[in-house]
């Protein structure tokens, strides 16, 4: 692009040699020294002229070049102002190098600079900065031979995000967006801070999924995970039990101690329950004073002798202050023909028998239990 100063420039340098030109014409016709010594006035005319004119030439070019230096200068200056001012972090990676970053990333990781940055976190590219959760996009999740940055942009927008630990060790989440701004392997990616709509989404989906006097799993939530495993499990033949409970004669507690202890009686039951049961084991409030366990790989006797074991438990461990209670238990196992309902009534109906037979026992459904008439 030519602007005003280019032309400027060039109308200079133009002026510059017809000023040599009629100089150099008058000190060789002029009976001077230099005419003196030179012997044929045109071919000294001539070859003088040539290398003026190769003079001003060149540096007429080294004036462009340094014009087009400047204006470029100024270009990435005015574009660095820019990507410095984003509230988002902005990196510039070459393949997967990084060869720019903006003020932000700078400032979350706490460095002065790129070269700093690379230098004392031997940190080449961004992607090892992602913390390895299996709620975020990690390099774990890379095969070996692929580009992460190809890998992050094939996921689908929602998975685009990635965790990272800034300089006061605070865990951060962001949205990834990955341009490609020419023909070679080089990118633009910006991370936004979506930390806050993910922590208000976790709480969302916890308050969805639990209940909020013991926090254990809600109903919903158990009839959800529930629905899951009979359907893996079936498929994979892995066995699968359940033990209902419900806390026998709770009304009379209620109503003898008030509904204060009743509930603390719940919370303090919720936490005994948790601490005898495997990672694997599935607990949850059915309703009321009714819980769940779903017990993946166990067998009827397995949960069968794991209730009763809990039965003890319960009978033994009034907290100091509260109470004793005690639970009656229904057990039933995932056969072939199952649903998650059916599977459910039949642990139903095996606690509906163990309150029949007296309370604080446990029943496990089998083909031959029959509703009390
Ligand atoms: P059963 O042995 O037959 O189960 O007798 P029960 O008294 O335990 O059963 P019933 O269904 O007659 O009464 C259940 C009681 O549980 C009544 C209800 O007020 C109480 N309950 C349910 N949810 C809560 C709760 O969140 N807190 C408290 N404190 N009580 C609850
Ligand atoms: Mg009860
Ligand atoms: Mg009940």
């Amino acid at each position: 692009m030519i602007n005003k100063k280019t032309i400027q420039k060039h109308t200079t340098v133009i002026y510059t040699f017809i000023l040599i030109e009629i100089l150099l014409f008058i000190i060789l016709t002029s009976e001077s020294y230099l005419s003196h010594i030179l012997h044929n006035f045109w071919i000294t005319y001539a070859v003088s002229t040539i290398i003026i004119a190769l003079i001003l030439v060149r540096y007429s070019m080294d004036v462009k070049t340094k014009n087009e230096n400047r204006d470029l200068n100024l270009v990435n200056q005015k574009l660095k102002s820019i990507i410095d001012s984003q509230n988002s972090l902005i990196v510039i990676v070459d393949d997967e190098t990084m060869i720019e970053v903006n003020a932000k990333v700078l400032e979350f990781f706490g460095f002065s600079s790129l070269e700093e940055m690379q230098k004392y976190n031997q940190c080449k590219s961004i992607c090892e900065r992602f913390v390895r959760h299996k709620d975020y996009f990690h390099l774990g999740l890379v095969k070996e031979s692929s580009n992460w940055i190809e890998c992050l942009k094939s996921l689908p927008e929602k998975e685009q995000v990635v965790n990272m630990i800034g300089k006061d060790m605070e865990a951060k989440a962001f949205q990834t967006k990955v341009s490609k701004y020419d023909s070679n392997n080089n990118s633009i990616i910006t991370f936004s801070d979506i930390t806050d709509i993910i922590i208000e989404q976790k709480l969302l989906e916890h308050k969805a999924q639990h209940d909020k006097l013991t926090n254990i799993y809600n109903r919903q939530k158990i009839d959800e995970v529930l629905t899951k495993i009979c359907q893996f499990s079936s498929r994979r033949k892995e066995e699968v039990s359940i033990i209902m409970f419900d806390i026998d004669h709770f009304k009379n507690i209620n109503d003898t101690y008030g509904h204060d202890v009743g509930d603390e009686i719940l919370i303090n039951l919720t936490s005994l329950i948790k601490n005898k049961i495997r990672d694997e084991d599935i607990f949850g409030r059915w309703g009321g004073e009714e819980f769940i366990l779903i017990m993946r790989h166990a067998n009827l006797e397995d949960a069968y002798n794991k209730a009763e074991r809990l039965k003890i438990s319960i009978q033994e461990n009034a907290p100091i202050g509260l109470p004793k209670i005690t639970a009656s238990f229904g057990v039933s196992t995932l056969e072939k023909s199952d649903t998650p309902k059916t599977l459910l009534k039949r642990a139903d109906i095996a606690l509906y028998n163990a309150k029949y037979s007296g309370r604080n026992c446990v029943v496990k459904n089998e083909a031959s239990i029959s509703l009390p008439s």
